[in-house]
């Protein structure tokens, strides 16, 4: 289990050990959003303890679905969202957890939008142009279980 507070320390998080995934979004929200690009760790939902005052912000993604985001209201941290394309899945900033998991992204969503001085990380295993499909990353994600 990893614990982290958000910058200001309001906000609290526990996650599991090891992570489902790790991946790397490029598209046009998280330019905005996360400034360039996102890395996450993708967590089961039911796995994560986020104690404290968060606010939530939820918008329509690139899927057509909802994104939901909590993050401090105080130093604006954002500690985890949830995409309602995979439910039951948590993503993590890669940033929060940074000393804790090195990260190794095995997936790439929206690569037609990647800043050109990103290379190709030698741990990727799937690079999708657009959204990869819900199928494939659930494989991805079955393969990595088998593979601890
Ligand atoms: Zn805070
Ligand atoms: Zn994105």
């Amino acid at each position: 289990m990893h614990e982290k507070t958000c910058f200001c320390g309001n906000l609290n998080i526990k996650t599991p050990a090891k992570p489902l995934l790790h991946f790397v979004c490029h598209c046009k929200d998280c330019d905005a959003l996360w400034n360039g690009l996102y890395m996450g760790f993708v967590f089961p939902t039911d796995e994560i303890k986020l104690s404290g005052d968060q606010r939530n912000y939820s918008y329509e993604a690139g899927s057509g679905l909802k994104l939901e985001i909590d993050f401090c209201e105080t130093c604006g941290t954002r500690m985890a969202s949830r995409p309602e394309i995979v439910d039951g899945l948590t993503y993590v900033p890669a940033g929060l957890l940074k000393n804790e998991i090195e990260f190794t992204p095995h997936v790439e969503i929206f690569a037609y939008n990647k800043y050109n001085w990103v290379g190709n990380a030698s741990s990727l295993k799937e690079s999708f142009n657009h959204n990869g499909t819900v199928e494939r990353i659930s494989a991805i994600i079955e393969a990595m279980a088998s593979d601890s």
